[in-house]
């Protein structure tokens, strides 16, 4: 935890203001946000090899389960600094609980469009019960996101997907966070790619922090797509993107170049996981790690785990290597996805030697 002089932590906002477009007259609309942690995964590390550290920054612990907070509590308030009375998304999910619960703090009108049928349970829970104006729309994200561009272009409502540049700016401070807690900056930084908001907000903020000094290396950003939904590998928009990792169900990326900047400028990759190897890597975040993540979050980990299959980090030079991988979202979001991958409990009298039998303990 990082605490000022009063004790008390006061979000990303207050935390990084030297790097963010904030004044004293930006509100501070806070459910304080950030300041997650960044977990040393000994299960990755050991599959490696002893050169080489993985840490898991579990954006999960944001307070509306996700990384979408980070920007949302920049992009809100500027928007009420700009006296906007109301803001607008497109959701695959996350983005929608993120907007609904910062529009709440702020009391202004939050509206959601998000793809019929295609969203997590605990996602639309959380946009409705934050009291958002949801509609679902008979189509998928992307005819989404060009709904809410249009309506935003035309009237008094300000849009806050990540298109929206202080969504970025907020985000970016997840990488500022890493470096700070590592004191350098990573060799390797893998995560989840979707609309790409979020790989180019990562690269920004180590870019940013290697030009003040702050770092002396910048990782190499490693992006992962899932295949049925993966645009920016194939080099072609998707029409009917599949995937059950929902919250990177997207068929034609808002920051697609920019994606392509970040993996140009960094030497790095953008690469596709199934989703079977998402779901295996969901699993074992949760059985051999103990840390719980919604699907489109493992991407990052089958990322990690199909690259070290292919000898990929066995040719990187190097004593020490570091490696962060984003866990973008919390498992609670999609308890759905939990329960079809786990058998059911079973059911016995409620007697001590039935429950023994069982237990496994004797
Ligand atoms: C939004 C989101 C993503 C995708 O991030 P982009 O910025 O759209 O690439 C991945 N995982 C989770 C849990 C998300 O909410």
């Amino acid at each position: 935890m990082i605490l000022d002089s009063n004790n008390s932590y006061k979000g990303v906002i207050d935390r990084y203001k030297q790097f963010l477009p904030v004044t004293g007259n930006t509100p501070r609309i806070t459910l304080l946000e950030g300041n997650t942690p960044l977990i040393h995964s000994p299960v990755l590390s050991e599959k490696l090899g002893s050169r080489f550290d993985v840490y898991l920054k579990y954006e999960g612990l944001n307070p509306t389960g996700s990384f979408k907070d980070r920007g949302m509590t920049v992009a809100i308030a500027k928007a009420v600094e700009e006296k906007m009375k109301a803001v607008i998304c497109a959701s695959t999910g996350n983005t929608s609980a993120s907007a609904a619960a910062y529009s709440a703090r702020a009391g202004i009108k939050c509206v959601v469009v998000i793809p019929e049928g295609a969203i997590a349970l605990g996602k639309l829970a959380q946009a409705l019960i934050h009291n958002a104006k949801v509609i679902a729309i008979k189509g998928n994200f992307d005819c989404a996101l060009d709904i809410v561009k249009e309506i935003a272009a035309n009237y008094a409502v300000t849009l806050v997907n990540s298109i929206n540049p202080y969504r970025i700016e907020g985000q970016k401070t997840a990488s500022f966070e890493i470096c700070d807690y590592l004191k350098f900056g990573p060799n390797f930084h893998l995560l989840p790619v979707g609309n790409a908001g979020n790989i180019t907000a990562y690269w920004k903020g180590y870019k940013e922090y290697y030009s003040r000094g702050k770092i002396s290396c910048l990782p190499q950003m490693l992006g992962f797509q899932a295949k049925g939904a993966s645009p920016i590998v194939k080099g072609k928009p998707f029409k009917n993107p599949e995937t059950l990792a929902t919250a990177i169900r997207i068929g034609n990326p808002a920051s697609w170049q920019k994606a392509i900047e970040a993996r140009e400028e960094s030497g790095g990759l953008i690469d596709s996981v199934t989703d079977k190897q998402i779901v295996s890597a969901y699993k074992m975040l949760a059985k051999g790690e103990g840390v719980f993540v919604e699907p489109a979050s493992a991407a990052s980990v089958a990322g990690l785990i199909k690259l070290e299959r292919k000898g990929f980090f066995k040719k990187v030079k190097g004593k020490k290597v570091t490696i962060v991988c984003t866990l973008t979202g919390h498992g609670l979001k999609d308890p759905q996805i939990a329960i079809k991958n786990i058998k059911r409990p079973p059911v016995v009298k409620p007697k001590i030697k039935e429950v023994l039998k069982i237990s496994g303990i004797i």
